[in-house]
């Protein structure tokens, strides 16, 4: 199956940032060529001026909770984290099944063609996401047994899904998931390093989000959590972190030297009001490869990349009270070409080069919120000025998702109609 893209505004996010004005051909999956385009295709997509950049990269979700949205809104932390947990313990893999896909419609829908999950449950969200056809890292989680309502011990369950799937033919890669130092003691995080490590999988966890959590760890432990995680010698370069928000310089340091990549997530930091706002800034001085994340639809409540992108460029700039700090291409940066450094696959995706997979975003050139177009201010445009509602066609792995706004493969209708019932079912309406 060949696809051209035609006469499109390319962002290819490659070595040198080049913005070209051309064609891609894609190959069985692959994009053979950017530039300019010669040879037939089977399907050719016919761009016009419109704007092309590498699918989007959302390191830190819990897609299934999609259908959570507005539940545990206005409320305090520890609140919040009772109501989600009271929740959890009644869901139902009908309902996560339903939930993981009204979330992956979103993500399509917005412009993500990858994302980094989080929670238990991750053979049933691996099922319904193959089927909506997108990338995707899932994490089980990991807790130690008293604080959890998995049946079986958390990382026998994470192993028995890991082994469940087949990395060679699949988009879908298991990892390995840590809720965090509360509720993970050191035996547990080395235990999940250990298989991670042997396995060759991503170690993704929750970090330093809120005071009370670095508070707590310290009167514990002695240590802040990133110097704890240090000094037991799990920190390592397929560890992703997800928030990083109350974190020292020292600990800034701690994670550039173990490589250890972060996944920021200002829109759930702000609404949850954790306070601190991660110093990326510092992060990006010392070496720490920063990527995007949307967290869940309890906490965000958007899965939405576009407008994570902007309130993460706004919330760093009105923090420090300085408009330089993170330039628009950063920004993006951050969103695809960090988001595959970050789980390890900036050699398959994050770009769009030839030899890479085709996970490619077309937003609309006609769109008055994207005009003018010049190359010039292109990357502010879709940083600053884009919406998802600007999203026209995606394709992941060389697949078209969705083409001219029409969802493409599912029904989405159901999807939807799935949706709104597990909701209903899930709190007996
Ligand atoms: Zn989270």
């Amino acid at each position: 199956m060949r696809i051209a893209i035609k006469d499109a505004w390319i962002i290819t996010q490659n070595e040198n940032r080049q913005i070209l004005r051309g064609d891609i051909l894609i190959e069985d999956g692959v994009i053979k060529e950017v530039g300019k385009v010669s040879s037939d295709a089977d399907e050719e997509i016919y761009s016009h001026g419109d704007i092309v950049l590498p699918g989007l990269i959302n390191t830190h979700t819990h897609v299934s909770m999609a259908i959570l949205k507005g539940v545990a809104d206005d409320v305090s932390f520890p609140d919040f984290l009772s109501k989600v947990f009271s929740i959890d313990a009644q869901r139902t893999p009908e309902d996560i099944y339903a939930g993981t896909q009204l979330g992956c419609l979103e993500m399509i829908r917005s412009g993500t063609t990858t994302f980094v999950d989080l929670y238990y449950a991750e053979d049933v969200i691996a099922k319904a996401t193959e089927e909506m056809g997108l990338r995707a890292i899932l994490c089980w989680a990991v807790l130690d047994e008293e604080f959890t309502t998995q049946k079986c011990r958390p990382l026998d369950n994470c192993r028995h899904f890991c082994e469940s799937i087949d990395q060679e033919k699949s988009r879908i890669l298991p990892g390995v998931g840590l809720q965090g130092v509360y509720v993970c003691s050191k035996e547990t995080f080395l235990e999940a390093k250990e298989y991670a490590d042997e396995k060759g999988l991503l170690l993704h966890f929750h970090l330093s989000e809120t005071r009370k959590e670095v508070n707590d760890h310290r009167k514990k432990t002695g240590m802040r959590p990133s110097e704890y995680l240090d000094k037991i010698g799990f920190l390592g370069k397929n560890c992703l972190a997800a928030h990083a928000c109350w974190l020292t310089l020292n600990e800034v340091r701690i994670l550039a030297k173990s490589k250890t990549s972060v996944s920021t997530c200002p829109v759930s930091n702000m609404k949850l009001a954790t306070g601190g706002v991660a110093p990326i800034p510092e992060m990006r001085k010392e070496g720490v490869n920063v990527s995007i994340g949307t967290d869940s639809s309890t906490t965000n409540n958007s899965l939405d990349m576009f407008g994570e992108m902007k309130t993460l460029s706004l919330l760093q700039k009105s923090s420090r009270w300085d408009p330089t700090v993170l330039s628009a291409q950063e920004i993006l940066d951050f969103a695809t070409i960090g988001g595959a450094f970050a789980i390890g696959l900036d050699r398959m995706i994050g770009s769009i080069e030839p030899s890479k997979r085709a996970d490619i975003v077309i937003l609309d050139g006609m769109a008055p919120n994207l005009s003018p177009i010049r190359r010039e201010t292109l990357i502010s445009n879709v940083v600053y000025s884009s919406s998802q509602a600007n999203v026209k066609t995606v394709i992941c792995d060389g697949q078209i998702l969705m083409k001219d706004w029409e969802i493409k493969r599912i029904d989405e209708i159901a999807v939807l109609n799935r949706a709104t019932e597990a909701a209903r079912k899930l709190f007996s309406e």
